[in-house]
């Protein structure tokens, strides 16, 4: 193992939550280090050319890969390290275990924040195992980073944001999407976007589901079927695609295990995608001194990611004893944007999942 690294704040996690709260932390004067496993930092935020919707605030009308361009180019600007190719792999109370470069370490820091991120859900049936069915950020890296087409003839299953933005990518790159199935009976993504896949003539097949996949050592055709009432395969309504790619766009979970590790606290929360740890209004945890950020504390947007890394950031800084001369000013002012981030349709079930995290947080600490 090679030498134990030390530092003041230590950020797990390159994306938007994570390369938000290094900015915050280090301009209130700690010395920062972000670790993340990728060849490059940006989190997600590389692989969306995409333009992001929402308030000139948070980036709408810019692609997501020029915002972590700038992130990064921020951050390197104020002294943030960033060590790319670094995989965090445990945490011993404040000391990461890391990988970095192919040689095993440990990074001390007085602070922690985890922004980690979340992992695609699968999806079981006869066949999901055969090469070319993925999910749909596996093929927006291929398409998106690595300029691979990863299939001619698709088809995508699930109508959130992710299922209708991966149909136009792969459209623009060139291949053919014969449709998305979403097995609720409306789709869950914008209704821009759902627009924008019509008017290119992709059907979206609401209460439908896959019922199995099939080919000879890779995918050749998948199966669908219409849904009942109570959720089950309509006979008689199957139809058979000839495809050699199938997307799965069936929603995210957060990445946590760095946290049930540290020992954290969590609560099951279904809008938020799952499991989450307890966090205060500033995201720490109930271990003192370790912070969550992004969709590791509930899966949401890159908008909410970067105000929820600032907080963080902030907080995580001010831990370590770099106080920023506005803290509390700065931190009412990134709640607010939080707030009415989650204040449309889409984002009020999150918004209550989150009071409820926070409520809980503090049933915690006043129970100590
Ligand atoms: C197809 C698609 C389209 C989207 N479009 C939009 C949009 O238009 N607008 C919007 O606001 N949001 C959008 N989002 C959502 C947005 O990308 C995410 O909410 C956001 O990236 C979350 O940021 P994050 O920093 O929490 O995580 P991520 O961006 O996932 O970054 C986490 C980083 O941590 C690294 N990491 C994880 N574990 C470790 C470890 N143990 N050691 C080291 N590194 C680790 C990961 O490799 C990754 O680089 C989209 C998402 C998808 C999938």
């Amino acid at each position: 193992m090679a030498g134990a690294e030390v530092t003041e704040v230590a950020v797990v996690g390159g994306g938007p939550a994570g390369l938000s709260a290094a900015l915050a932390a280090r301009q209130a004067g700690a010395k920062v280090i972000v670790v993340d496993e990728n060849a490059a930092p940006g989190g997600q935020l590389r692989k969306q050319i995409h333009k992001f919707f929402g308030s000139k605030e948070h980036h709408a009308g810019r692609r997501g890969f020029r915002i972590a361009e700038e992130l990064v180019a921020a951050c390197r600007e104020q002294g943030v390290e960033l060590w790319t190719d670094t995989l965090a792999y445990g945490i011993f109370d404040h000391t990461l275990g890391i990988v970095r470069g192919g040689t095993a370490s440990t990074l001390a820091a007085r602070s922690i924040v985890l922004a980690t991120g979340a992992s695609e859900n699968a999806l079981a049936f006869p066949g999901c195992t055969l090469p070319g069915v993925m999910g749909a950020g596996a093929a927006q890296t291929f398409i998106n980073l690595h300029r691979v087409l990863p299939g001619r003839r698709a088809l995508i299953v699930g109508a959130g944001n992710v299922g209708l933005i991966i149909t136009y990518q792969l459209l623009q790159a060139g291949a053919e999407v014969l449709g998305v199935v979403e097995a609720a009976p409306r789709i869950g993504g914008y209704a821009v976007h759902a627009a924008k896949i019509r008017r290119a003539g992709v059907p979206i097949y609401t209460r439908h589901t896959v019922l199995n996949a099939a080919g000879h050592g890779e995918l050749e055709e998948v199966t669908i079927a219409a849904l009942d009432e109570n959720g089950w395969p309509i006979a008689g309504s199957e139809r058979t695609f000839a495809i050699d790619l199938l997307c799965l766009a069936v929603g995210l979970t957060p990445l946590t295990e760095l946290a049930w590790q540290a020992g954290c606290l969590f609560e099951y929360c279904g809008p938020l995608g799952g499991h989450v740890p307890l966090h205060s209004e500033d995201m720490e945890t109930t271990v003192p001194g370790l912070f969550v950020a992004g969709d590791m504390a509930g899966v949401e947007e890159a908008s909410t990611a970067l105000e929820e890394g600032r907080l963080a950031g902030l907080a995580a800084a001010a831990y370590a004893g770099y106080r920023s001369p506005n803290l509390e000013e700065e931190k009412a002012a990134a709640r607010e944007r939080l707030q009415a981030l989650r204040s449309g349709p889409f984002g009020e079930g999150r918004y209550l999942a989150h009071e409820e995290i926070v409520r809980r947080w503090l049933k915690w600490r006043d129970a100590r």
